[in-house]
């Protein structure tokens, strides 16, 4: 009914103008998809936050109480990773799969028979540590915990820190896309080894390079070996997002807030 993007900058003003939206088109209940890590933890005193992010002012943020207190109604809470692969979970029937994002920051979600995993926490699948290309040595990675982790090496400021200019002015046939491939063939490999979904489906900015996909589907069969015998062909195994203009986690979420007002 009606639709808004508000940029993320301080969590004060940020927060403010996200009540304000909701103020003026009330609601009775919110999912909420947010950047990590998270406390989602509902039994932790800290329930809600967003913790230790290297994202600017963030750090520590009552995100959920921030909205709750105000509001007053029922908000699911979860990662943003999360609510895309429910979202694609709600758009396919596929009750089994992982969804990765890989943008800014790289982050992966994961439904097991329709629900999400994790014990104690989300799963932080972005920081997985991968094996390095051959060509890629020299790169240290720019992840501030682990430096060449998944997000180190192959988010797109990752890719911009490599190669000195922005992706999108890369051509198709540098090299840069083979290494970023094989890093990106690695997190589904490994997703496939852990979690043996159904499907893998690779979301955000970077991926809509159309080249990338059948790269990463080539790099994937040979890392894979035959060892494990996929569900489906593999154009059918890893796959871009059903929902078109990174609309995943905003369905994911609106089916989330909907099950949540159900739960009250
Ligand atoms: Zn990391």
């Amino acid at each position: 009914m009606e639709r808004v993007s508000i940029p993320t900058t301080t969590p004060a003003e940020t927060l403010a103008r996200t009540l304000d939206f909701f103020k003026q088109h009330p609601v009775s209940a919110i999912g909420l998809g947010s950047f990590g890590p998270l406390d989602i933890n509902p039994k932790s005193p800290h329930y809600g936050f967003i913790t230790h992010t290297p994202k600017a002012g963030w750090a520590q943020t009552d995100l959920l109480g921030s909205l709750t207190r105000v509001l007053n109604i029922p908000i699911s809470f979860t990662t943003d990773v999360n609510a895309s692969a429910y979202g694609e979970k709600s758009a396919t029937g596929v009750e089994n799969l992982v969804y990765f994002t890989i943008g800014t920051g790289i982050g992966g979600g994961a439904l097991q028979n329709g629900a999400f995993i994790g014990g104690i926490a989300h799963a932080e699948m972005g920081h997985q540590f991968v094996k390095r290309h051959p060509d890629d040595t020299a790169f240290p990675g720019i992840c501030p915990f682990h430096g060449d982790c998944l997000e180190g090496v192959a988010s797109g400021p990752a890719i911009e820190a490599r190669a000195g200019r922005r992706g999108e002015t890369i051509p198709e046939d540098d090299e840069t896309w083979e290494i970023l491939a094989y890093y990106l063939a690695q997190a589904a490999l490994n997703a496939t080894l852990t979690l043996a979904p159904e499907k893998i489906i690779f979301g955000g900015g970077v991926m809509a390079q159309q080249h990338m996909l059948a790269r990463v589907r080539k790099q994937f069969s040979q890392l894979l070996a035959d060892y494990v015998t996929l569900p489906s062909a593999l154009t059918d195994y890893l796959v871009l997002p059903v929902s078109a203009d990174n609309g995943s986690a905003t369905l994911g979420n609106f089916v989330l807030a909907r099950e949540k007002s159900y739960q009250r």
